[in-house]
């Protein structure tokens, strides 16, 4: 058989599994809730191209402004993908990306927004991604991520890493659980997740530029936590990013 037969009859057998799964077990978009075809990724074309794209960047996207600019270390990036409300139907993608068993929705969430970043790194409105040198994604307690199968934040540094070239890092753990934040204040959230967090091997990013990787940034509570945990932990980067899928701007 030659390489071109084969090569199509590859093909022609993983569109008819894709076909068969769809109809066995749709794929809805996460926003709509419309089935998706195989070809189309992981959430539809309508939804995609209405996103609410997060035009904010900077601190004021992260409630404990003091989280950054207290630190021993330069404010990098800090942007997110879309802007985030709970009651919107494009809170969905982050739903389904955490509790729907869909780690590749997150992946390709991470992949499509770190292209948004290299358009707006090219257009002269944020710093160039290719300015960071790894991505940390925030950590989840292993008990939590064996319950889930995986860090929904990894899934989104590990699909922004294949298009920006980036290493993921592993120097943020979760030493303990902690309960759910949802229905909390800034204060009790902050309370609730002290402590949470270390930095392993703080030499390795001696003098990089990280960036902190998070699947939604409500009141900015555990990404300053994430942030300190740097300083506690004595790491000296030269700068600290943050990234978010979702976040919600004050005021919008
Ligand atoms: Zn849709």
């Amino acid at each position: 058989m030659s390489d071109t037969l084969d090569t199509m009859l590859r093909a022609a057998l993983k569109e008819a599994k894709m076909w068969l799964d769809n109809f066995v077990v749709p794929r809805l978009c996460p926003v709509c809730g419309e089935p998706l075809q195989g070809h189309l990724g992981e959430l539809c074309f309508k939804c995609l191209a209405a996103l609410p794209v997060c035009h904010a960047r900077g601190p004021e996207l992260i409630e404990n402004r003091a989280a950054l600019s207290n630190m021993p270390f330069g404010t990098g990036i800090v942007a997110a993908w879309f802007n985030y409300d709970p009651a919107d139907p494009y809170a969905g993608l982050i739903r389904s990306a955490k509790y729907h068993d869909r780690p590749i929705l997150a992946r390709h969430c991470g992949a499509l927004f770190a292209r948004e970043l290299l358009q707006r790194g090219a257009a002269g409105s944020l710093i160039s991604p290719s300015d960071i040198d790894v991505l940390l994604p925030m950590p989840m307690f292993f008990a939590k991520q064996l319950k889930r199968g995986y860090n929904q934040s990894r899934e989104i540094a590990l699909g922004m890493a294949g298009v920006l070239g980036i290493p993921v890092g592993d120097n943020l753990v979760a030493v303990r659980p902690h309960g759910s934040q949802t229905r909390l204040s800034y204060n009790e959230r902050a309370a609730n997740i002290h402590g949470c967090y270390r930095c392993r091997h703080p030499e390795e990013l001696e003098r990089l530029n990280v960036a902190i990787v998070d699947d939604v940034i409500t009141t900015g509570a555990s990404m300053g936590e994430a942030i300190s945990a740097l300083a506690w932990g004595r790491a000296k980067p030269s700068t600290v990013s943050v990234l978010a899928l979702g976040a919600t701007v004050k005021g919008s």
